[in-house]
Protein backbone atom coordinates (compact mmCIF):
# COMPACT_ATOMS: atom_id res chain seq x y z
CA UNK A 1 0.00 0.00 0.00
CA UNK A 2 0.96 3.21 -0.65
CA UNK A 3 0.58 6.03 2.12
CA UNK A 4 0.97 10.02 0.94
CA UNK A 5 1.42 11.89 4.23
CA UNK A 6 0.61 15.34 2.93
CA UNK A 7 -2.44 16.36 0.49
CA UNK A 8 -4.29 19.58 0.94
CA UNK A 9 -7.59 17.38 -0.88
CA UNK A 10 -10.57 19.29 1.00
CA UNK A 11 -8.77 22.70 0.45
CA UNK A 12 -8.76 21.77 -3.61
CA UNK A 13 -12.09 21.06 -3.57
CA UNK A 14 -13.83 23.53 -1.52
CA UNK A 15 -11.38 26.86 -1.95
CA UNK A 16 -10.13 25.86 -5.69
CA UNK A 17 -13.27 24.40 -7.00
CA UNK A 18 -11.38 21.12 -8.38
CA UNK A 19 -12.74 18.43 -6.78
CA UNK A 20 -12.04 15.28 -5.83
CA UNK A 21 -14.57 12.42 -6.73
CA UNK A 22 -14.42 12.30 -10.61
CA UNK A 23 -11.00 12.63 -12.46
CA UNK A 24 -8.16 15.37 -11.44
CA UNK A 25 -8.92 18.55 -12.71
CA UNK A 26 -7.06 19.81 -15.59
CA UNK A 27 -3.46 20.20 -15.23
CA UNK A 28 -3.31 18.62 -11.55
CA UNK A 29 -2.87 15.14 -10.60
CA UNK A 30 -5.03 14.14 -7.11
CA UNK A 31 -8.71 12.72 -7.29
CA UNK A 32 -10.10 9.89 -5.13
CA UNK A 33 -9.87 7.16 -8.42
CA UNK A 34 -6.36 8.53 -9.60
CA UNK A 35 -4.85 7.61 -6.03
CA UNK A 36 -7.42 4.60 -5.70
CA UNK A 37 -5.78 3.78 -9.18
CA UNK A 38 -2.35 4.44 -8.48
CA UNK A 39 -2.50 1.87 -5.63
CA UNK A 40 -2.78 5.07 -2.69
CA UNK A 41 -4.55 3.31 0.15
CA UNK A 42 -3.88 5.65 2.82
CA UNK A 43 -3.54 9.59 2.51
CA UNK A 44 -2.90 12.08 5.81
CA UNK A 45 -5.75 14.48 4.10
CA UNK A 46 -5.61 18.22 5.56
CA UNK A 47 -7.58 20.73 7.09
CA UNK A 48 -5.79 23.61 5.72
CA UNK A 49 -6.82 27.23 5.43
CA UNK A 50 -4.63 30.34 4.03
CA UNK A 51 -4.66 33.47 6.42
CA UNK A 52 -5.56 36.79 4.28
CA UNK A 53 -1.94 38.00 3.78
CA UNK A 54 -1.36 34.23 1.80
CA UNK A 55 -4.37 35.67 -0.86
CA UNK A 56 -1.54 36.67 -3.23
CA UNK A 57 1.12 34.05 -3.01
CA UNK A 58 -1.94 31.22 -2.56
CA UNK A 59 -3.51 32.72 -5.63
CA UNK A 60 -6.86 32.15 -3.45
CA UNK A 61 -9.85 34.23 -2.19
CA UNK A 62 -10.68 31.35 0.26
CA UNK A 63 -8.23 33.48 3.40
CA UNK A 64 -9.34 34.01 7.11
CA UNK A 65 -8.72 37.38 8.77
CA UNK A 66 -9.37 35.37 12.17
CA UNK A 67 -9.67 32.23 14.35
CA UNK A 68 -12.95 31.79 13.93
CA UNK A 69 -12.85 32.42 10.35
CA UNK A 70 -9.92 29.54 10.18
CA UNK A 71 -12.81 27.35 12.15
CA UNK A 72 -15.38 27.72 10.15
CA UNK A 73 -13.49 27.13 7.00
CA UNK A 74 -11.57 24.12 8.69
CA UNK A 75 -14.88 22.73 9.82
CA UNK A 76 -16.31 23.12 5.89
CA UNK A 77 -13.10 21.33 5.07
CA UNK A 78 -13.49 18.44 7.99
CA UNK A 79 -17.39 17.96 6.70
CA UNK A 80 -16.02 17.78 3.35
CA UNK A 81 -14.88 14.67 4.14
CA UNK A 82 -17.16 13.08 5.81
CA UNK A 83 -19.62 13.55 3.22
CA UNK A 84 -17.19 12.15 0.73
CA UNK A 85 -17.39 9.14 2.62
CA UNK A 86 -13.78 9.39 3.21
CA UNK A 87 -12.87 6.90 5.91
CA UNK A 88 -10.95 8.85 8.75
CA UNK A 89 -8.81 6.52 10.53
CA UNK A 90 -8.82 7.10 14.58
CA UNK A 91 -7.05 4.46 16.41
CA UNK A 92 -4.42 1.92 16.31
CA UNK A 93 -7.46 -0.34 16.36
CA UNK A 94 -8.86 1.09 13.07
CA UNK A 95 -5.66 1.32 11.23
CA UNK A 96 -4.51 -2.31 11.83
CA UNK A 97 -8.12 -3.72 10.94
CA UNK A 98 -8.28 -1.29 7.82
CA UNK A 99 -4.54 -2.44 6.78
CA UNK A 100 -5.25 -6.29 7.19
CA UNK A 101 -8.60 -5.77 4.83
CA UNK A 102 -6.91 -3.77 2.51
CA UNK A 103 -6.59 -4.33 -0.72
CA UNK A 104 -6.01 -1.87 -3.82
CA UNK A 105 -8.89 0.21 -5.08
CA UNK A 106 -9.64 1.33 -1.05
CA UNK A 107 -8.79 4.78 0.19
CA UNK A 108 -8.91 5.84 3.64
CA UNK A 109 -6.86 9.14 5.41
CA UNK A 110 -5.74 10.29 8.76
CA UNK A 111 -6.84 14.05 9.49
CA UNK A 112 -4.22 16.57 9.53
CA UNK A 113 -4.30 19.78 10.40
CA UNK A 114 -1.61 21.90 8.79
CA UNK A 115 -1.74 25.77 10.67
CA UNK A 116 -3.51 25.66 13.79
CA UNK A 117 -4.97 28.81 13.71
CA UNK A 118 -8.75 26.89 13.49
CA UNK A 119 -8.40 25.94 16.54
CA UNK A 120 -9.56 29.27 18.38
CA UNK A 121 -8.10 28.45 21.76
CA UNK A 122 -6.33 25.29 22.95
CA UNK A 123 -9.34 24.31 25.44
CA UNK A 124 -11.39 23.29 21.87
CA UNK A 125 -8.24 20.79 21.06
CA UNK A 126 -10.75 18.36 22.45
CA UNK A 127 -13.81 19.49 19.50
CA UNK A 128 -11.30 18.49 16.96
CA UNK A 129 -10.15 15.33 18.09
CA UNK A 130 -13.98 14.36 18.19
CA UNK A 131 -13.98 15.70 14.70
CA UNK A 132 -11.21 12.99 13.74
CA UNK A 133 -7.75 15.05 13.49
CA UNK A 134 -5.36 13.13 14.82
CA UNK A 135 -2.37 15.43 13.75
CA UNK A 136 -1.56 19.01 14.22
CA UNK A 137 1.36 21.32 12.77
CA UNK A 138 1.01 24.14 14.79
CA UNK A 139 2.29 26.80 11.70
CA UNK A 140 2.12 27.34 7.81
CA UNK A 141 2.94 30.71 7.86
CA UNK A 142 3.05 33.01 11.31
CA UNK A 143 -0.51 31.40 13.31
CA UNK A 144 -1.18 32.55 16.95
CA UNK A 145 0.85 29.33 17.92
CA UNK A 146 4.12 29.69 16.46
CA UNK A 147 6.51 30.78 13.65
CA UNK A 148 6.22 29.22 10.38
CA UNK A 149 7.57 29.37 6.95
CA UNK A 150 9.12 32.73 6.13
CA UNK A 151 8.08 34.23 9.60
CA UNK A 152 10.78 33.72 11.89
CA UNK A 153 9.71 33.38 15.36
CA UNK A 154 9.22 30.57 18.77
CA UNK A 155 6.50 29.03 19.62
CA UNK A 156 3.84 31.82 21.07
CA UNK A 157 2.21 31.04 24.89
CA UNK A 158 -0.89 30.04 23.32
CA UNK A 159 1.41 27.65 21.64
CA UNK A 160 2.98 26.34 24.87
CA UNK A 161 -0.60 25.54 26.14
CA UNK A 162 -1.73 24.10 22.60
CA UNK A 163 1.41 21.56 23.02
CA UNK A 164 0.92 20.74 26.21
CA UNK A 165 -2.77 20.34 25.32
CA UNK A 166 -1.69 17.94 22.14
CA UNK A 167 0.23 15.60 24.69
CA UNK A 168 -2.95 14.94 26.88
CA UNK A 169 -5.08 14.38 23.67
CA UNK A 170 -2.12 11.85 22.44
CA UNK A 171 -2.17 14.09 18.95
CA UNK A 172 0.73 13.64 16.58
CA UNK A 173 3.20 16.54 15.81
CA UNK A 174 4.14 17.67 12.47
CA UNK A 175 7.20 20.61 12.46
CA UNK A 176 6.73 20.80 8.57
CA UNK A 177 6.55 25.08 8.33
CA UNK A 178 7.85 25.36 12.03
CA UNK A 179 10.19 28.25 12.25
CA UNK A 180 13.50 27.05 13.18
CA UNK A 181 12.99 28.72 16.83
CA UNK A 182 9.87 27.17 17.00
CA UNK A 183 10.92 24.01 16.43
CA UNK A 184 13.73 23.96 18.65
CA UNK A 185 10.99 25.18 21.34
CA UNK A 186 8.76 22.29 20.58
CA UNK A 187 11.73 19.80 20.79
CA UNK A 188 12.45 21.22 24.20
CA UNK A 189 9.36 20.62 25.75
CA UNK A 190 7.23 17.82 23.26
CA UNK A 191 6.94 14.19 25.00
CA UNK A 192 5.29 12.15 22.22
CA UNK A 193 4.98 11.38 18.45
CA UNK A 194 6.44 13.67 16.10
CA UNK A 195 6.91 13.90 12.51
CA UNK A 196 7.72 16.41 9.68
CA UNK A 197 4.44 15.27 6.99
CA UNK A 198 6.46 17.56 3.69
CA UNK A 199 9.64 18.52 4.62
CA UNK A 200 12.70 18.33 2.11
CA UNK A 201 16.32 18.69 2.97
CA UNK A 202 17.81 21.93 3.37
CA UNK A 203 21.17 20.81 2.68
CA UNK A 204 19.76 20.17 -1.01
CA UNK A 205 17.64 23.51 -1.08
CA UNK A 206 18.58 26.21 1.32
CA UNK A 207 15.44 27.90 2.85
CA UNK A 208 13.55 27.40 6.31
CA UNK A 209 10.89 25.53 4.64
CA UNK A 210 13.12 22.92 4.47
CA UNK A 211 14.61 20.81 7.88
CA UNK A 212 18.05 20.77 8.57
CA UNK A 213 20.23 16.99 8.80
CA UNK A 214 20.08 17.74 13.12
CA UNK A 215 16.16 18.25 12.59
CA UNK A 216 16.06 14.80 10.71
CA UNK A 217 18.54 13.31 13.23
CA UNK A 218 16.15 14.42 16.30
CA UNK A 219 12.99 13.43 14.71
CA UNK A 220 14.26 9.60 14.02
CA UNK A 221 15.95 9.36 17.65
CA UNK A 222 12.40 9.94 18.92
CA UNK A 223 11.48 7.47 16.51
CA UNK A 224 9.55 9.93 14.19
CA UNK A 225 9.17 10.01 10.24
CA UNK A 226 10.14 12.54 7.48
CA UNK A 227 7.65 12.99 4.60
CA UNK A 228 9.25 14.27 1.18
CA UNK A 229 7.22 16.84 -0.65
CA UNK A 230 7.00 16.42 -4.50
CA UNK A 231 6.59 20.31 -5.05
CA UNK A 232 9.64 21.56 -7.22
CA UNK A 233 10.50 24.53 -5.38
CA UNK A 234 11.17 22.24 -2.19
CA UNK A 235 12.72 19.17 -4.45
CA UNK A 236 15.76 21.33 -6.21
CA UNK A 237 17.34 24.82 -6.31
CA UNK A 238 15.86 25.71 -9.56
CA UNK A 239 14.47 24.04 -13.11
CA UNK A 240 11.92 21.07 -13.65
CA UNK A 241 11.87 18.65 -10.83
CA UNK A 242 12.49 14.98 -11.72
CA UNK A 243 11.73 11.69 -9.59
CA UNK A 244 15.36 11.79 -9.22
CA UNK A 245 15.50 14.68 -7.11
CA UNK A 246 12.92 13.01 -5.06
CA UNK A 247 15.15 9.81 -4.77
CA UNK A 248 18.11 12.40 -3.45
CA UNK A 249 16.08 13.85 -0.99
CA UNK A 250 15.33 10.10 -0.02
CA UNK A 251 18.81 9.31 0.42
CA UNK A 252 20.17 12.63 1.81
CA UNK A 253 17.47 12.72 4.68
CA UNK A 254 17.93 8.58 4.88
CA UNK A 255 22.22 9.28 5.76
CA UNK A 256 21.02 12.09 8.42
CA UNK A 257 18.23 10.17 10.15
CA UNK A 258 20.11 6.98 10.25
CA UNK A 259 18.47 5.02 7.92
CA UNK A 260 15.43 4.93 5.43
CA UNK A 261 13.02 3.72 7.67
CA UNK A 262 12.53 6.93 8.90
CA UNK A 263 11.30 8.18 5.07
CA UNK A 264 8.30 8.03 3.77
CA UNK A 265 5.95 10.58 0.74
CA UNK A 266 3.99 13.46 1.84
CA UNK A 267 3.94 14.81 -1.66
CA UNK A 268 1.52 17.99 -1.65
CA UNK A 269 0.59 17.33 -4.59
CA UNK A 270 -2.11 19.87 -6.32
CA UNK A 271 -1.74 21.85 -2.89
CA UNK A 272 -0.39 25.08 -3.93
CA UNK A 273 1.17 23.93 -6.88
CA UNK A 274 0.02 21.83 -10.12
CA UNK A 275 1.32 19.16 -12.12
CA UNK A 276 3.97 20.65 -14.66
CA UNK A 277 5.74 22.07 -10.75
CA UNK A 278 5.76 18.62 -9.86
CA UNK A 279 8.00 15.49 -11.17
CA UNK A 280 4.82 13.68 -12.05
CA UNK A 281 2.41 13.85 -15.16
CA UNK A 282 -0.12 11.42 -13.31
CA UNK A 283 -0.68 9.65 -10.67
CA UNK A 284 0.62 6.52 -12.40
CA UNK A 285 4.15 7.95 -12.45
CA UNK A 286 4.50 7.33 -8.93
CA UNK A 287 4.99 3.30 -9.84
CA UNK A 288 8.44 4.10 -11.50
CA UNK A 289 9.72 5.50 -8.23
CA UNK A 290 10.24 2.46 -6.17
CA UNK A 291 12.65 0.48 -8.95
CA UNK A 292 14.64 4.05 -8.53
CA UNK A 293 14.95 3.58 -4.85
CA UNK A 294 15.93 0.12 -5.28
CA UNK A 295 18.79 1.06 -6.40
CA UNK A 296 19.73 1.94 -2.85
CA UNK A 297 17.72 0.15 -0.90
CA UNK A 298 16.34 -3.34 -0.41
CA UNK A 299 13.35 -4.12 -1.80
CA UNK A 300 11.98 -4.10 2.20
CA UNK A 301 13.50 -0.60 2.67
CA UNK A 302 11.66 0.11 -0.50
CA UNK A 303 8.47 -1.13 0.86
CA UNK A 304 8.71 0.71 3.68
CA UNK A 305 9.42 4.06 1.97
CA UNK A 306 6.47 3.87 -0.16
CA UNK A 307 4.14 2.96 3.07
CA UNK A 308 5.23 0.84 5.30
CA UNK A 309 6.91 3.03 7.40
CA UNK A 310 4.13 5.55 7.84
CA UNK A 311 1.51 2.85 8.46
CA UNK A 312 3.74 1.10 11.01
CA UNK A 313 4.47 4.86 13.08
CA UNK A 314 0.80 5.62 13.06
CA UNK A 315 0.64 1.94 14.41
CA UNK A 316 2.52 3.21 17.36
CA UNK A 317 1.45 7.02 17.62
CA UNK A 318 -2.01 6.82 16.87
CA UNK A 319 -4.30 6.44 20.07
CA UNK A 320 -4.87 2.37 20.90
CA UNK A 321 -8.62 2.50 20.78
ZN1 LIG B 1 2.40 22.85 3.42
Amino acid sequence: MIVDAHLDIAWNAIGEGRGFLGPPAEGYVVSRPALQAAGVGLVFATLYAAPAEATKSMRTRFVYENGHEAHLMATAEANYYRACELPLLRSRAELARYVRGWRKGRLAAVMLMEGADPIESPEQLGVWVERGVRIIGPAWGRTRYAGGTHAPGGLTELGVQLLVAMMRKKVILDLSHLADQSEADAFGMWRGPIMCSHSNARAIVPGDRQITDATAAEVARRGGMLGVSFYEHHLRRSGRATLDDVVKHVLHLAKAAGGPEHLGLGTDLDGGFNAAQSPLRTLGDLKRLPAMLRRHFSAAQVEGVMGGNWLGFLGKSLPAA
